[in-house]
């Protein structure tokens, strides 16, 4: 099972942070875990590979 990690930025508060496959489920469902601000899957993107 391979868990992919997104960063969310959140276009009201200007956090950003990584989340997991759990953690974007949590946030499209229930906004913004910081400011309450609804998420859209655009705001999560997946990581670049460096
Ligand atoms: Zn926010």
């Amino acid at each position: 099972m391979t868990t992919s990690t997104h960063t969310f930025a959140c276009p009201e508060c200007r956090r950003s942070f990584e989340v997991d496959d759990a953690m974007r489920e949590a946030l499209l469902e229930v906004g913004c875990v910081v400011c309450g601000a609804p998420v859209v899957d655009a705001d999560l993107t997946a990581p670049t590979v460096e």
